[in-house]
């Protein structure tokens, strides 16, 4: 499936100058999620990424993204939310974006010790988000052993702002 011809891009939102890479028609596609997630674990494989444990997804669409991986790999997965939407106790992390700041939160109880996990969500453009959820798992005491992005903003360089783990994109801008 040629992903990119689905992928919707719109311009100048949430703000001027951003194209916004859409990932709803791909989504609506009935073939869509099956594509998106046979083509993670396919480039999980390549990448030698092998006995994770838990699946981290962030606030949103690493949840949609997430959700469907972690059933296919029959392991764990654990939301990382906006601030003040986790119930029970959690670990917080601080990181900047563009203009201000912005917080991720986790269950403290979320992951056990020694866990090999890998963070799955739909875009990655600075890398600011991803590494604020690596900062998580790392309070956790859970192990990164991966991440994983349906699309990679390759001219923002995110990937240099995450930790050294291999990082697996489907779609390259
Ligand atoms: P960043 O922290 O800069 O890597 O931004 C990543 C987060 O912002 C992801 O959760 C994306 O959903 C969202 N995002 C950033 N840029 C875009 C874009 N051009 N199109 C869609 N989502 C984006």
């Amino acid at each position: 499936m040629d992903f990119k011809s689905i992928i919707r891009d719109i311009p100048d939102f949430p703000q001027q100058g951003i194209i916004f890479r859409d990932i709803t028609p791909l989504l609506a596609h009935p073939q869509g999620l099956t594509k998106i997630i046979q083509g993670f674990q396919t480039k999980l494989i390549e990448s030698n990424i092998r006995e994770i444990d838990c699946i981290i997804g962030i606030e949103s669409r690493g949840f949609i993204l997430g959700a469907p991986l972690a059933m296919a790999l029959g392991c764990s997965f654990v939301p990382v939310r906006k601030p003040k939407k986790l119930p029970s106790s959690v670990f917080r992390v601080e990181y900047a974006l563009e203009y201000g700041t912005d917080i991720l939160e986790m269950h403290q109880d979320a992951i056990a010790t020694g866990q090999k996990v890998i963070i799955i969500d739909d875009v990655i453009a600075t890398g600011g988000t991803a590494a604020a959820a690596a900062k998580l798992v790392t309070l956790a005491g859970g192990e990164l052993i991966g991440y994983g992005f349906l699309i990679e903003l390759d001219f923002l360089k995110g990937r240099k702002a995450l930790p050294e783990v291999p990082i697996i994109s489907l779609v390259n801008y």
